[in-house]
């Protein structure tokens, strides 16, 4: 077979699908790096005390197959059973085994947009269609996001939302899932800087999942752990789904001691809490269109100008932000909450080029 037969072999959606970009990784250290959400703390130093202790103890056997060092201290901390929880490898792993699970071919996963992209790339690898359903204009769901057509067979919503940062209240989810008819997952990845989670709907609808993440609250991209929260028969039927051993014993003791440093977890809220205000409100006094963020990034618009300009100008000054631009919604400015002295520097750049 020539490399044109073999290229022809695969799958006419993978053929056919674009494939998921991530934010630019630049080489560590030099650019001011407020792209990809990542925290600019370092993590509880008994993250690196806990790797240590986990490689010593022998990297020759397999780990865990359920995490379940993670899911008692998870029980424990949420108020659940272990069997609650479903570990993985970052929460993108449990997107993708979420929507293995419901999602097949020729079906519909639905989501608000603008919202992330990567659930787009997930419907594709399904041979499914992605449907997207607009926000109104200030971010709050459309009244038919929650009407589902017998094609749709699974919802994502990111709450806080990716990129505007916004949240929809407990009480319109509420409203929402107990007229639903077909599973949702809450995507929390950055619900440690809300002032308000979903953890309460899982133990009242079976239809509900949530997801969680280490990579921003927690300071842990680079570890790669995530976990789901559903009915503990629901996970039952998604544990069918995933790799056997999709989280490694490093990463499951980093992550176990990661969750048992609460006290690290608030101090760093608040601090990346407090510097977004600051930011905000700096942003607005420049001219941009800012809406309040529950979430450690600010999205910032500029009704009537170009952003593309002021994005090129920060990367040629070493200072990357994510530049978004959405088909049919606009575009702007995805800003990430570092610290102080990160974001005066950034600030003071774009206020440069305005
Ligand atoms: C960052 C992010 C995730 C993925 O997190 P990982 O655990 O690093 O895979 C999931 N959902 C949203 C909305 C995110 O922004």
């Amino acid at each position: 077979m020539n490399l044109e037969m073999t290229l022809a072999s695969f799958r006419t959606c993978i053929r056919d699908m674009e494939g998921y970009v991530s934010g630019e990784q630049p080489p560590a250290g030099k650019f001011i790096k407020l792209n990809t959400n990542e925290n600019p703390y370092p993590p509880s130093p008994k993250v690196s005390l806990a790797i240590q202790e986990a490689a010593m103890r022998g990297l020759h056997l397999y780990p865990d197959p359920n995490a379940t060092p993670f899911r008692l201290r998870a029980a424990d901390l949420w108020g659940l059973t272990p069997d609650h929880f479903l570990c993985g490898n970052g929460s993108d792993d449990l997107l993708t085994i979420i929507t293995r699970s419901f999602v097949g071919e020729g079906e519909k996963l639905r989501m608000p947009f603008p919202s992330y992209v990567l659930y787009r790339s997930l419907a594709d690898l399904q041979n499914g269609f992605a449907e997207e359903i607009p926000f109104q204009p200030d971010f709050r769901l459309s009244p038919e996001f929650g009407a589902i057509q017998p094609k749709t067979k699974l919802i994502f919503l990111p709450n806080p939302n990716s990129p505007s940062g916004t949240r929809i209240s407990k009480a319109e989810l509420q409203a929402l899932v107990s007229q639903l008819k077909c599973p949702i997952v809450i995507d929390e990845a950055y619900v440690d800087f809300a002032t308000e989670d979903s953890i309460d709907l899982v133990r009242e609808f079976s239809h509900v999942i949530i997801t969680r993440t280490l990579s921003k609250s927690y300071a842990l991209a680079g570890l790669r752990f995530g976990f789901a929260i559903a009915h503990p028969e629901v996970v039952r039927m998604l544990k069918k789904v995933k790799d056997s051993y999709n989280c490694d014993s490093l990463s499951i003791a980093a992550a176990t001691a990661a969750i048992d440093d609460q006290a690290w977890l608030a101090e760093n809220r608040s601090k990346i809490i407090s510097t977004r205000s600051k930011m905000t409100e700096r942003l607005r006094l420049a001219g941009f269109t800012v809406i309040d963020s529950e979430a450690n990034f600010v999205w910032c618009t500029w009704p009537g100008r170009s952003l593309k300009p002021l994005y090129e100008h920060c990367k040629s000054q070493r200072v990357l932000v994510r530049y978004m631009n959405y088909a049919g919604w606009g575009e702007g400015l995805r800003i990430s909450v570092g610290t102080d002295s990160q974001v005066d520097a950034a600030l003071t750049i774009l206020e440069s080029s305005l």
